[in-house]
Parts: structure tokens; C-alpha cells; sequence
């Protein structure tokens, strides 16, 4: 598998390769060739032309192009699943019923979205002036995407970016880059121009700093750990270009003493485990009222016992394995220094017969309290923690006590406590009695450390456009009245 540059499947310059390999056996799946600063610069150099064609097709033209590629999406779907379910290890299940029509979904959205050019009235806010607003697009952008949902997280970088009339330079993450190619060749299925959109397959440290550094990307957008989206914007600090970053997460799951446990005992095991937890907005410290504690924690372990570990390709498998060996060992060292500060509930060990895997257990800590690693870190497995409060004051900063800010959900049929803590609670997202649930048309995208910008809905697609002012003198005359404060006073 080889780098999409300028409408073409082409191999990388450096001659290095890489297996993608299937983590729920340690299969090879396919190889993957590695780019480097040469297939950046061919790429840029692609979109860079592709934009001055693309960035002045009207908006209907795009708006059709995404149509056409809605329905290609769609005519690949099984296959997509299938190739998503392989390189990530995730359950079939998983990427037949979430990734692929949440992908087709929002290419149908942004279709629409393309023909939405919001913008203040044209109007004389001057007496002397009429101005108007014309909405554009940035230029060409590079994006950086991570591993937990390859062709998702392909589809939020490049559907609002190419819907606005930008081009785009995509690097996936090096383990799981094969379904952002196939996207790409759906969109030269669907008739979309070569060089608007180009994958360059690479190592973060390669190709993807040299992506984020390129003088000619106006704007990069990157989705992955603080970590390296620290290092995003010292890039992207070089030539001051827009950033927009998607990044950790820690999401408190607050069970209140009126929530309906039942509800709340599933919501916390499907929030905690989605994608073997590694998902930014997935559930991963429950802040539960003291009275319901004991009923919450024992609810959660007995549905953890019930989850099915398996073969990504049973459709009755319902959690997958961990994306790499290397990951499951730092979520089992995590939750085995956890031992000595906490008690580890249900799971804390890889499961037995599926050993070419990098699966893990459903995993429950109780009594974590703030400070300790656990409430800390950003596990990105299949492990929830679980805290007391007292009151609704302590459940707030409880919540807070945290450097992300991405998403939350709060337990409660009393719509005074709903409220406040929606109002309280920072975060990018609250759900009230869910948790996890996404939609093309709300934005998604954090506050804190969690980073800025929003993927997905109208708020996204205005993140890839710069407003313009442009105003005009309707009077005709030379000496303007407001020169009298610059010149020519004659008093
Ligand atoms: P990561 O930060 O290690 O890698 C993400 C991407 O950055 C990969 O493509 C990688 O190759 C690239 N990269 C690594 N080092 C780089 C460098 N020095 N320069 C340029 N690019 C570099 O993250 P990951 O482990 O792939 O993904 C997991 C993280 O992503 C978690 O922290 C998770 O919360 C976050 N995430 C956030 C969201 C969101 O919407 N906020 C969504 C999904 C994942």
C-alpha cells in the first residue's frame, strides 16, 4: 500500500516499508510504504496547484462532488468495514454498525454544508461604506491523524477542509493507514480533482513534522495525544499558520443519588469500553454519589463479566483487542501500579485463549482518588475508575480536576442538577443520561488540554474557512470626511 499524491497511488520516495499488521492475531495484513519529506513536498505541490481550481469551484459543484462520493463510500462500505476492522483490530460489529455509516453520514452532511456560506448581512454599517462578507478557504492543509478510528478520523479532517474549497495533505497514523487510501480513491471515484485531496503514509516524526512544518500548508489540523499536539504548534509556530487540534481526553461519568442506576450502569460499561476504550470522549472516571456507590460498582463488574472477547470478525464479538502489545502493556502497568493505591475490581489481565492478541479485560478501579495516576492519565484502554462524592458541589470540581476537557456526562432526572452541571462542567461536550453518542450536525472538539477547533458540523466547516471583510466607498468623493483625522484640518 503506497501514498495518494495527485490523483494517483504512488510509492514512497525513501524505499522504506512497514507491515500494517491485524492486532487481534499478529497478522500481517498489508505493507505499507513510508513516506518522507520528498512525499510531502510532491503532495503540498499537488494541492497547492489542485487549489486554484478547486477553492474557485462553487460551492454546488463541491456540494455534488461529496454527493457522488457519499455514494461511493457506500458501495465499499462492507469492504471499508472489513479492511477498519483488520488494521485497527476493532469488532466487525463495530465498524459495520459505527465507523463506515458514521463516515457516509457525514460526507452526505458536508455535501450539504458546502452550500452554507454563513456571514453577517451586506449593509451600509457605515454610512459612507457598504461592506460585505465573503467566507473562504484557507489555502492547503495538513492533517495529522491518529490510530483508534482511522477512516473517521480521515473523513473529519478532509470533508470539511474540501468542502470549503480547500485542498488537503493527510497523513494517518503509520499503523492503520489502509482505509484513508481507499478513501481517497473513492474520492477520484467520485470525479474529485486530482491533488485535492493527497494521503502521504508516513511516521510522525518524518513525514508528519515535515507536513507540519511545509511553508506552503496555510493550516494544520491534527487529532492525537497532548503530547505531540504540543509539538504541533511549535510547528505550525514557523510560519504562523492555523491550528486546529483534536486532543486526550479523560471524560468523568457523574451518577448522581436520583440517577436511574440501570441506566447509568450501561451507559458507563458501553462509554467505558467503545473501541476497547480507546476512544478521547470514552467514560473513564465515574464520579458516583456515595449512597448509589456500592450499587454502581457492583452493577458495572457483573455486566463487565458478560462483555465477549473474540475474533474481530464474529459478529457477536464485542470488544476488540488493544491496538498494539506495546499499548496493552502500558494500560496493564497503569492499572497494576494502580494495585498499590486503589482496588482493582474485575479484570486487570489479559483474557485466556486469545493469546496472538492484544486484548485486555473490562477493567473497574474503585476508590481511585484524585491526584493518583489513574485519575490522571489518559488510559486509552478498556478501564473505567471509580470515585465517591458527597454533594453536588464536590461532584462539579471532581469532574473539573482534570487538564482535559473533551467530554462528560452527568446521571440525574432532576433538570436543576442537569442544568448546572452542563453549565459547570468544562468540557467540549456534556451528555445528560448518555454517554458517547456523536452526530454530523454538533460539533465535536474539546476545551483545555483537550485543544480547540471543532470536527464534524457546521462549526468544523467554518474552522476551514477565513472571513473576509470587504468594503466599499459609496460616496465618490476624494477628501473623505474622515481624513479630517489624519489631514487637512483648516481651522
Ligand atoms: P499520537 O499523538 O501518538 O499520534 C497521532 C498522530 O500524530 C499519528 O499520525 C502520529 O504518526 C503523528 N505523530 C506522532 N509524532 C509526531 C510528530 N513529532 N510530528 C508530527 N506528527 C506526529 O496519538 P495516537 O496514539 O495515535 O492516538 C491516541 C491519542 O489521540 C489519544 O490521546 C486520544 O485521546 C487522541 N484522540 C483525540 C481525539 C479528539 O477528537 N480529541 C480523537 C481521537 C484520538
Amino acid at each position: 500500500m503506497a501514498q495518494f499524491i495527485d490523483g494517483e497511488v504512488r510509492a514512497a520516495s525513501t524505499g522504506e516499508r512497514a507491515w500494517v499488521c491485524d492486532p487481534s492475531t499478529g497478522d500481517r495484513v498489508a505493507e505499507a510504504d513510508l513516506g518522507g519529506p520528498a512525499d510531502v513536498d510532491a503532495a503540498v505541490a499537488a494541492a497547492k496547484r489542485a487549489y486554484a481550481e478547486w477553492s474557485r469551484a462553487t460551492p454546488s459543484e463541491r456540494s455534488a462532488a461529496l454527493t457522488k462520493l457519499a455514494a461511493e463510500l457506500d458501495a465499499r462500505g462492507a469492504e471499508l468495514a472489513e479492511v477498519e476492522s483488520r488494521q485497527a483490530g476493532k469488532p466487525i460489529r463495530l465498524a459495520t454498525e459505527f465507523d463506515v455509516p458514521g463516515t457516509i453520514d457525514n460526507t452526505a452532511f458536508f455535501a450539504g454544508a458546502a452550500r452554507h456560506l454563513d456571514g453577517l448581512a451586506s449593509a451600509e454599517y457605515s454610512p459612507d461604506h457598504t461592506s460585505s462578507i465573503r467566507r473562504e478557504p484557507v489555502g492547503v492543509v495538513g492533517s495529522v491523524a491518529p490510530w483508534n478510528y482511522p477512516l473517521q478520523m480521515a473523513a473529519w479532517k478532509i470533508l470539511p477542509a474540501i468542502a470549503a474549497g480547500n485542498t488537503i495533505v493527510l497523513k494517518p497514523a503509520e499503523n492503520t493507514p489502509l482505509t484513508s487510501i481507499m478513501f481517497a480513491e473513492a474520492t477520484a471515484a467520485a470525479g474529485i480533482p486530482a491533488g485535492v485531496i493527497n494521503i502521504v503514509v508516513g511516521t510522525g516524526p518524518v513525514a508528519g513534522a515535515a507536513l507540519l512544518r511545509h511553508r506552503d500548508v496555510a493550516m494544520v489540523s491534527f487529532t492525537g495525544s497532548t503530547r505531540v499536539g504540543r509539538t504541533v504548534l511549535e510547528a505550525a509556530a514557523t510560519t504562523a499558520k492555523r491550528v486546529h487540534l483534536e486532543l486526550g481526553g479523560k471524560a468523568p461519568f457523574v451518577v448522581h443519588d436520583d440517577a436511574d442506576l440501570e441506566a447509568a450502569v450501561h451507559g458507563a460499561v458501553a462509554g467505558s469500553l467503545i473501541n476497547t476504550g480507546q476512544d478521547c470522549t470514552a467514560a473513564a472516571r465515574a464520579i458516583v454519589h456515595r449512597s448509589r456507590y456500592v450499587e454502581f460498582v457492583a452493577g458495572v463488574a457483573d455486566l463487565y463479566a458478560g462483555v465477549r472477547l473474540g475474533a474481530t470478525a464474529d459478529p457477536a464479538t464485542d470488544l476488540g483487542p488493544l491496538i498494539s502489545m506495546a499499548h496493552r502493556e502500558r494500560v496493564a502497568s497503569i492499572v497494576d501500579r494502580a494495585r498499590a493505591y486503589a482496588r482493582v475490581v474485575t479484570g486487570g489481565a489479559p483474557p485466556e485463549g486469545l493469546d496472538a492478541g492484544s486484548y485486555y479485560l473490562p477493567t473497574l478501579i474503585a476508590d481511585v482518588a484524585p491526584g493518583q495516576e489513574a485519575w490522571t492519565d489518559e488510559i486509552f484502554g478498556p478501564v473505567l475508575t471509580v470515585t465517591a462524592f458527597d454533594d453536588d458541589e464536590e461532584a462539579i470540581a471532581l469532574a473539573n480536576d482534570t487538564a482535559y476537557g473533551l467530554a462528560a456526562s452527568v446521571w440525574t432526572r432532576d433538570v436543576y442538577r442537569a442544568l448546572q452541571a452542563t453549565a459547570r462542567i468544562q468540557a467540549g461536550c456534556v451528555w445528560v443520561n448518555d454517554h458517547i453518542p456523536i452526530i454530523s450536525e454538533m460539533p465535536h472538539g474539546g476545551v483545555k488540554q483537550s485543544g480547540f477547533g471543532k470536527d464534524m458540523s457546521a462549526y468544523s466547516f467554518e474552522d476551514y474557512t477565513s472571513v473576509k471583510h470587504v468594503m466599499y466607498d459609496r460616496t465618490g468623493v476624494a477628501a473623505k470626511p474622515w481624513h479630517r483625522t489624519i489631514f487637512g484640518i483648516d481651522e
